[in-house]
C-alpha cells in the first residue's frame, strides 16, 4: 500500500535567498492523523504550498498515494484537500455556491456537487446559512466553510494549515470532533499547528520541523515522553501565609503572588501527591492550568546538547 504522502529530499530556496526547506524526507501512512509541528517560520506553510503546487520546489520529489505531483499533478490533486490558513473564498459569494463551485474545479457534476454540499454544510452546522454571503458569516463559521470547501471532492488526504489558529475554545472542540470523524471514516489527515495540545488530542504521529529541517519524527506518545518537566499555574482559594518559594520532592513551588503558585514538576511526580502536600500545609487550590508553551519546553529538550 502506498503511503498517503511521501516526501523525499525536498528543498526550497526562495528568490530572496531564504532557504526555507533544507532537505526534508517524510512519509505519512494512509489513514494516519499526522501533526506537522513547529514554531513560526519553521517551513510548515512552505511544505504545504509545495504539496499543493502553489509554491515551486527547488529540489526533491513528492508522491500522493504513489502518484508523483511532477508527473501527474492533475491526478494527484484529486486525492488532496487543503485548507489554508487565510480565508481565500470570494466573500461576496453565498455559502452553498462556494462549496458547489469548488466541486466544479474537480469536474464533479452539478447534481452530485449539490448533494455533497448539502451533506457537508449540514455536517459543519452551516446548512441554515447556505444562502448567506460569506462576508456575513462569523469567524468560526468561515473556518467551518473552509473545511466544507476543502472536502467536497472527497480527498483521501486532507491537509490543514493551523486549523484552529485564532478560534475560540468551543469551536476548537467542534473542529476537533469533525476532524476525528473524517479520520475515522478513512481520510488521512495532516495538520500543522504550534499547539502541542492540539497534536496531543488529535494525532497519532508527528514530525517536528525547525529551521527547514525535521528534527523529530515519531509517535505522539514517544514525543510526549521527552517532555521531562511541566509547569502548572495554580490559583488558590485563600491567600498564602508562606512568603518564600520551596520545593517538595522533585517539584519546585514558586510563589507568583499571594493567590497564585507556579509548580514546576517532573513528569514522574504525581500531581495528587503535590495537592496532598499543599493541603497538608493549609493551601487549597481552586483551579489549575498548564503553563504553556509546552512545545517550547519540548524544543528546548530536543535541541539541548545533553540528553533530556
Ligand atoms: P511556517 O509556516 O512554519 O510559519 P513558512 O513556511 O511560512 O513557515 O516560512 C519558512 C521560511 O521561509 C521563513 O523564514 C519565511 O520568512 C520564509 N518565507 C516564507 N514565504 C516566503 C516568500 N514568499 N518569500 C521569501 N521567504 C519566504
Amino acid at each position: 500500500m502506498h503511503p498517503a504522502l511521501s516526501i523525499n529530499g525536498l528543498r526550497k530556496v526562495y528568490a530572496n535567498g531564504v532557504e526555507a526547506i533544507k532537505g526534508i524526507d517524510l512519509e505519512v501512512a494512509q489513514r494516519d492523523f499526522f501533526a506537522l509541528l513547529g514554531p513560526n517560520g519553521a517551513g510548515k506553510s512552505t511544505t504545504i504550498g509545495i504539496i499543493n503546487s502553489l509554491i515551486r520546489k527547488t529540489a526533491g520529489t513528492i508522491d500522493i498515494f504513489g502518484i508523483s505531483i511532477d508527473e501527474d499533478f492533475a491526478r494527484a490533486k484529486l486525492n488532496i484537500g487543503v485548507m489554508p490558513q487565510e480565508f481565500n473564498f470570494n466573500a461576496f459569494e453565498r455559502t452553498m455556491d462556494i462549496v458547489v463551485t469548488q466541486a466544479g474545479y474537480y469536474g464533479i457534476p452539478h447534481s452530485v456537487a449539490t448533494e455533497r454540499a448539502e451533506h457537508d454544510l449540514k455536517l459543519m452546522g452551516l446548512w441554515e446559512k447556505r444562502h448567506t454571503r460569506a462576508i456575513a458569516l462569523s469567524g468560526g463559521m468561515k473556518r467551518r466553510l473552509m473545511i466544507a470547501r476543502s472536502i467536497v471532492h472527497r480527498p483521501k488526504l486532507l491537509i490543514l494549515d493551523e486549523p484552529t489558529a485564532g478560534v475560540d475554545i468551543d469551536l476548537r472542540r467542534l473542529l476537533w470532533e469533525l476532524l476525528r470523524t473524517l479520520n475515522s471514516e478513512g481520510t488521512t489527515i495532516i495538520l500543522t499547528t504550534h499547539y502541542l495540545e492540539e497534536a496531543e488530542h488529535l494525532c497519532r504521529n508527528v514530525a517536528i520541523i525547525d529551521h527547514g529541517t525535521i528534527i523529530q519524527n515519531t509517535s505522539i506518545r514517544e514525543l510526549l515522553k521527552l517532555l521531562q518537566r511541566e509547569v502548572f499555574v495554580m490559583d488558590l482559594i485563600s491567600p498564602l501565609v508562606k512568603t518564600e518559594d520551596w520545593s517538595y520532592g522533585d517539584a519546585q513551588i514558586h510563589i507568583v503572588d499571594s493567590n497564585t503558585l507556579k509548580v514546576n514538576t517532573h513528569r514522574d511526580q504525581s500531581l495528587n501527591d503535590i495537592f496532598n502536600h499543599l493541603n497538608e500545609n493549609g493551601i487549597q487550590v481552586s483551579s489549575m492550568r498548564p503553563q504553556s508553551n509546552r512545545l517550547e519546553e519540548l524544543f528546548l529538550s530536543l535541541t539541548r546538547s545533553d540528553p533530556p
